[in-house]
């Protein structure tokens, strides 16, 4: 803290000025305490204290809305709202996954490769386009999400996956194969 009676800088716990013998007062150093980080922590949790987690919890409101969110909460659940369209681990291959563009980079053992997906709610429908390097579409297929199939792997071109739920599309992943060399 600074003394008023010199401008000596003194440590923030002293009792007296140390260059000229100035007595602090305890206003002076509860006003310097307050300058501090941790004055200023102190100040912050007082503030804090006054909406106290109590007089939350008790709220009829708190508790309604609590409620709501929880019933919420467990309907998007039901609904599949946690998983979109993804692929499962497997023994038949290995996954190498880039986030950004939703691809999966799959090495497989076998070249044909039967594919194990977590599918959105309510899937009627997986259609697999089969694309060249140009993105141009080679073969279109749908299958029933109960049936399970199988893609091969095929030189440079990629699949493009999509679900459905009838009405409109739930999901989509890109999907290029590989097949292990020994
Ligand atoms: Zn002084």
């Amino acid at each position: 803290m600074i003394c008023p009676n010199c401008s000596g800088k003194n440590n923030q716990s002293a009792n007296f000025c140390h260059y000229c013998g100035y007595a602090f007062s305890e206003e002076e150093r509860q006003a310097s305490y307050n300058e501090t980080v941790y004055g200023k922590i102190d100040k912050a949790r007082k503030a804090a204290d006054i909406v106290t987690l109590k007089v939350i919890t008790d709220s009829i409101w708190f508790r309604i809305l609590s409620i709501a969110v929880i019933l919420a909460l467990g309907i998007w659940l039901r609904m599949g709202g946690v998983h979109g369209f993804r692929l499962e681990s497997s023994d038949d291959y290995e996954i190498q996954y880039l986030e950004e563009t939703d691809t999966y980079y799959l090495i497989a053992e076998e070249e044909e490769v039967p594919l194990r997906f977590v599918l959105p709610y309510g899937t009627k429908r997986i259609k697999v386009r089969e694309l060249d390097e140009d993105e141009d579409v080679v073969s279109t297929e749908n299958y029933d999400p109960d049936e399970g199939f199988t893609l091969s792997v095929s030189g440079t071109n990629h699949y493009r996956l999509s679900t459905s739920n009838g009405k409109k599309t739930t999901g989509s992943i890109q999907l290029y194969l590989y097949q292990e060399e020994d």
